[in-house]
């Protein structure tokens, strides 16, 4: 007796029933829907992070599937909900529970976990952020998932995420697949713009109850810097390197970025002199950033630097070399001495 299938033609008895290999591709994954962690700042109000907004904006405008949103809190988050339906959210899964009002990481890995499962994305994705660099690791860990941190570009093909980011510190552009199901990616914040999807402010809301008890007890917390913002926050950056020979030149920088809106940001050498305190260093070991403009006074331009600023819309490089490697990637070279630019600048400004 012939004991072979005769729709593949294997021996032995395949595990679908017969004719079901017609209809199924088993080299794809059947999981669909994209799934966003929306962060909350509780910083002088409660409103949606824009680092996740920029991913839904994104998300929207590449993907056509159902997009689910994740957002942690209580009821303090519904005058949120229409703001995530304009951005394109489809169903919202709002875990409510006052205590996730704090971030507890393994709490918000487990319900995250728990909603995945439930909704088998083929796509997760949450920004670069503090919080989303802490959670997504151990989401993707947990779910079995490769993850693609930090990346700058999206685009899918057919089932297929594709992620690009930076590469050996910089200095190429990487193109990355995922060959697990769901496809997870971390974005840095900065890099798409914000864009609503419609006017649409109705959507579906799904509660859900968290059942863990993997809450940390925080003893008391301490802010290392002032209040002032996130230097990834800005949209002009006025950048200080060590072409910058006088500590007092900075006070000119912070007038400056003053008058024109923005902040003020520093090399790593500035940080290793402790002219400024690290969480102003742009770079590999910094911050990456993603201004409209970036100028950049007497910094050279080395991989751990641009590493950081790759995503900048536009880069000023005012520098006494004209061969300085900023060069490469600047939209404009001044020449000439950094502190007397800087000086200028502040006077026409
Ligand atoms: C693992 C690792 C991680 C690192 N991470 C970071 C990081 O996150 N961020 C970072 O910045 N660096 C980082 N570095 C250090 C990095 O390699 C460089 O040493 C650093 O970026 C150089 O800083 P700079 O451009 O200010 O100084 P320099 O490289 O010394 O450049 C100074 C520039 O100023 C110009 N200049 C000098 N005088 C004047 C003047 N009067 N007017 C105008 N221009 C002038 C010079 O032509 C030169 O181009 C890292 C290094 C390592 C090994």
């Amino acid at each position: 007796m012939n004991n072979s299938c005769r729709d593949c033609g294997q021996s032995g008895e395949c595990r679908l029933p017969p004719g079901m290999l017609e209809q199924y591709d088993l080299g794809t994954p059947t999981a669909d829907g994209l799934m966003i962690w929306l962060e909350v700042s509780r910083h002088a109000g409660v409103f949606l992070e824009s680092s996740s907004l920029e991913i839904l904006s994104k998300a929207r405008e590449i993907y056509d599937g159902r997009i689910f949103g994740v957002v942690f809190g209580d009821i303090e988050l519904k005058p949120l909900y229409a703001e995530a339906f304009s951005y394109g959210v489809d169903t919202l899964y709002h875990v409510k529970d006052r205590r996730l009002i704090d971030f507890h990481p393994e709490a918000y890995c487990e319900s995250m976990k728990e909603i995945a499962e439930r909704i088998n994305p083929s796509i997760i994705l949450m920004g670069a952020t503090p919080r989303g660099r802490e959670t997504a690791p151990r989401l993707a860990a947990s779910l079995g998932a490769g993850l693609t941190a930090d990346c700058t570009e999206l685009s899918i093909e057919g089932t297929v995420l594709r992620m690009t980011r930076p590469a050996f510190g910089g200095s190429l552009m990487a193109e990355i697949v995922s060959n697990s199901v769901p496809q997870m990616a971390t974005v840095r914040p900065g890099t798409f713009p914000l864009k609503k999807a419609s006017g649409n402010t109705a959507g579906t809301v799904i509660y859900r109850q968290y059942g863990g008890n993997s809450f940390k007890t925080i003893i008391g917390s301490e802010k290392r810097y002032s209040d002032e913002k996130d230097i990834t926050e800005a949209k002009i950056l006025v950048s200080l390197g060590s072409g910058i020979r006088n500590r007092e030149a900075i006070c000119i920088a912070e007038s400056v970025a003053k008058k024109l809106g923005g902040m003020v940001s520093c090399s790593r050498t500035l940080v290793d002199k402790g002219w400024f305190p690290q969480i102003k260093q742009v770079g590999q070991s910094g911050r990456n950033v993603s201004p409209e403009i970036y100028l950049a006074f007497g910094i050279s331009g080395s991989i751990q630097h641009k590493a950081g600023i790759m995503t900048a819309r536009k880069i000023i490089a005012i520098n006494k070399d004209p061969d300085a490697p900023i060069k490469d990637i600047a939209d404009e070279m001044i020449i000439g001495d950094a502190e007397s630019i800087l000086k200028e600048l502040d006077r026409i400004l």
